[in-house]
């Protein structure tokens, strides 16, 4: 990934993304004029932090990335796999007007000069773009989303919907927590067992590195658990970029869950035709 300052808002961009030339971005913390623990460009609403100053971070990153700020349509995120597809009448939801949506973990569209938006802090954010029928998504994939295997959800939301064809498709996986900071214990490790099979589950659950002495808790790697979903939805490997940056890892760069817990600001995936 590319790490891009403009106008005093750094985010991060994909390299396949920016050679197809789809506008795009995923922010961090720096550029915005949140304090405190939101410090600085957080752009979450009803985490403590002015309604006001989220607006003003959103309204920066916006012009940093070239995208319509008046326009943008922003997920109701709780970990499901449920992906909708946006039409124009969805614009500015959640953002210059209130969200309307309820359970909704990923967005697609084909509708020009409507940026999509998913927020995070630690999760993994999946982006997509179809250049052949002009499509974008966006999907939050957190442990739930990424064992129910949402970014193949999304692929196949694009298919049914828009006639994608998923060897088309470009996909981003974007900062979130790596496969050495993120520890789980037994039951999720089961789930995981139980909705990727043996063999995909032992590459992806190591047992734990943080808690050696404990058999029951276990390492992660959500990066390529959403890769194999992905390559299971018929994505090509080499359509596939993945990030190189942990949010857990970079505290001073992104705002981590596991890190900072409740009391923190959220990152946000921007992607717009
Ligand atoms: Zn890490």
């Amino acid at each position: 990934m590319n790490k891009v300052t403009k106008n005093g808002v750094t985010y991060m961009t994909f390299s396949l993304f920016e050679t197809a030339g789809i506008k795009h971005g995923f922010s961090t913390r720096l550029g915005g004029v949140s304090t405190g623990v939101y410090e600085s460009l957080n752009l979450g609403f009803n985490r403590g932090d002015s309604d006001e100053n989220v607006r003003e971070n959103f309204k920066r990153i916006a012009t940093a990335l070239d995208m319509n700020y008046n326009r943008m349509c922003f997920s109701k995120q709780t970990h499901t796999t449920n992906v909708i597809v946006i039409d124009e009448g969805k614009a500015g939801n959640g953002i210059i007007r209130p969200n309307e949506f309820n359970d909704i973990d990923g967005l697609v569209t084909n509708v020009k000069d409507l940026p999509l938006v998913t927020s995070f802090a630690d999760c993994v954010p999946l982006f997509f773009y179809d250049p052949e029928k002009c499509v974008v998504a966006l999907s939050h994939s957190g442990w739930r989303g990424t064992c129910g295997k949402i970014g193949k959800v999304t692929i196949e939301k694009m298919k049914e919907v828009f006639g994608t064809k998923p060897e088309d498709v470009l996909c981003g996986i974007a900062p979130s927590i790596c496969k050495d900071c993120y520890e789980v214990s037994d039951d999720v490790a089961e789930a995981f067992r139980e909705s990727f099979g043996e063999a995909d589950s032992s590459k992806i659950l190591r047992p734990s590195t943080m808690h050696p002495e404990d058999k029951n808790k276990y390492m992660l790697n959500l990066w390529e658990a959403c890769k194999i979903a992905l390559l299971e939805a018929g994505v090509k490997e080499e359509n596939i970029e993945i990030t190189d940056y942990c949010t857990r890892c970079n505290p001073t760069l992104f705002y981590s869950h596991r890190i900072m817990g409740a009391k923190r600001g959220s990152l946000a995936a921007f992607i717009s035709l």
